[in-house]
């Protein structure tokens, strides 16, 4: 085993679970074993939560400003533990390291932004008749909880840590037990960057752990990130205890192709947006429709995908029963009738035979009832569907239950603004393959991809990780003039 066993990390320290249950820590890459993560009990969440409880006055009453010179340091220990982060990453998820790199590139930012709420979070103050004053302030909401999962081991964690503490809550982390290495790691960092124990916590588990968060009376405030099936448990369980909760869900993502879009870039578009971190994106293309003669725009999708090669320029899929699923799909759609012109099943790559490589696949007359024309593959597989006009390949997209990401490839604008106007998601783009919105604009999805109120990155998140005080004050020494003062 490479690393020593993974711990909780409560009040600033790293410690045992208090259930001896674990699960091995796999890696994609060639299947050797890397770690144990503890199931850990209602016992070691109730320990978090009174860490972070007796964390919570001394942190939440600092003044902003002080509250994200946390996040400064924080910010400069990312970059300078960049490599070592992005190799971890790689190890405990499978993707390709240049993709981990990217993905700790996506965490310095979040952490740029969190640095900027305090020009953001200012309160407002009018005098709203003669003498007195209304004011509004944002309040944090006491200890919250982010549930994550594997296909982004370090950003995803960073979608809610900095935000939700430099906004003045104490945080428990529930990491994937999948991939549970780089939360630790995260948690090391903060705490060099000056982080106060107990501010933010980790307790490792499973459905186990999820289910003590949403039920425990000290936590205010849920986010999960994960498939759709979990998103409605955590929702409906979390809210059914009066807890506000944000649950982000899957996703099934249609690119629509028109006859006049740039053959090249569309080509390299659509085969990164399906294959990067080997499809296990949320945002990942899934679907594409092609609208009318695009044949030889179909033609460069297949020489582009053939170039992305396992092992390589792709990363391995999460586990075995990942690889067997996606291949199901794939072999269910050609006995449907569906032919695949790009087939990445059975990929091997010398010396990682361990590995759970698929290998990038392109799929085309897919009818719209077909499985992978509907539910969500998480792989680097794409299912082509054919259609004559842009409203037949948007009823195609408004069907499907998931509202993550559409995106068109077209040369006219006035068509992509029609497409921007009438799919059915939060996040649209325009000869974009991944539409996913940078800081300061905020990342979430519609329909079945989002359960709760706003988005879960950006100026959004304040909503959702402070509540509003509301203070009306009269200092006139007059006495009242009319019915409001
Ligand atoms: P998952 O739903 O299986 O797991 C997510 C978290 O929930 C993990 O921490 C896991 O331990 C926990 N969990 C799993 N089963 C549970 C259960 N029955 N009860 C309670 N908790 C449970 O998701 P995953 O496989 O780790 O991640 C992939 C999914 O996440 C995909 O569907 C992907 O689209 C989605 N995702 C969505 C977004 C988004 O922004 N919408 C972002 C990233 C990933």
């Amino acid at each position: 085993m490479k690393y020593s066993p993974v711990q909780n990390y409560i009040n600033g320290k790293f410690v045992d679970a208090s259930s001896a249950r674990t699960l091995q820590v796999i890696s994609p890459i060639d299947g050797n074993l890397l770690s144990t993560v503890p199931m850990s009990t209602s016992k070691d969440m109730d320990d978090a939560v009174k860490a972070a409880k007796a964390a919570f006055p001394a942190w939440s009453k600092m003044p902003i400003k002080e509250r994200v010179q946390v996040f400064f340091r924080y910010k400069i220990l990312l970059e300078k533990n960049l490599k070592e982060l992005a190799e971890l990453c790689s190890e405990e998820n499978g993707k390709t390291y240049s993709e981990s790199v990217a993905e700790i590139e996506k965490c310095i930012e979040l952490t740029e932004f969190a640095t900027s709420l305090p020009q953001l979070v200012t309160g407002e103050i009018l005098e709203v008749s003669k003498g007195v004053e209304c004011r509004t302030e944002h309040v944090p909401l006491g200890v919250v909880a982010s549930i994550v999962p594997f296909n982004f081991p370090a950003m995803v964690p960073n979608w809610t840590i900095p935000n939700a503490i430099a906004l003045g809550n104490c945080m428990i982390l529930k990491p994937s037990e999948k991939v549970p290495l780089c939360s630790g790691r995260l948690a090391q960092l903060l705490k060099e960057a000056g982080l106060p124990d107990g501010v933010f916590n980790i307790v490792n588990g499973d459905s186990e752990i999820v289910t003590a968060i949403c039920d425990h009376p000290g936590i205010e405030a849920v986010s999960f990130v994960g498939s759709t099936k979990v998103a409605k448990i955590v929702y409906q369980r979390a809210t059914s205890q009066f807890k506000r909760a944000l649950a982000l869900g899957g996703a099934k993502n249609h690119l629509m192709v028109l006859p006049d879009a740039k053959p090249d870039m569309t080509a390299q578009n659509v085969a990164a947006s399906m294959s990067g971190c080997a499809g296990q994106r949320c945002m990942a293309a899934s679907a594409m429709v092609a609208v009318g003669e695009v044949d030889h725009i179909i033609n460069k999708i297949c020489d582009e995908a053939k170039k992305i090669i396992p092992g390589e320029n792709l990363g391995a899929v999460i586990s075995k029963e990942s690889k067997e699923r996606i291949e199901g799909y794939i072999t269910e759609a050609e006995k449907q009738g569906a032919k695949i012109l790009v087939d990445g099943r059975n990929a091997k790559v010398k010396g990682k035979e361990n590995g759970t490589y698929v290998g990038p696949t392109v799929i085309d007359y897919v009818k719209p009832d077909m499985a992978v024309a509907k539910e969500e593959i998480f792989g680097p597989v794409i299912s082509i569907m054919r259609t004559n006009t842009v409203d037949e390949a948007l009823a195609i997209e408004n069907a499907n239950p998931y509202g993550n990401a559409a995106s068109v490839f077209t040369q006219n604008g006035g068509m992509a603004r029609y497409i921007i106007d009438k799919a059915s998601a939060g996040m649209i783009g325009v000869n974009v393959g991944v539409p996913v919105p940078r800081e300061p604009f905020s990342f979430g999805g519609w329909n079945e991809s989002k359960f709760g109120v706003g988005d879960i990155t950006g100026k959004s998140s304040i909503e959702f990780w402070t509540k509003l005080k509301k203070s009306t004050t009269k200092w006139n020494p007059e006495a009242g003039v009319n019915w409001m003062s």
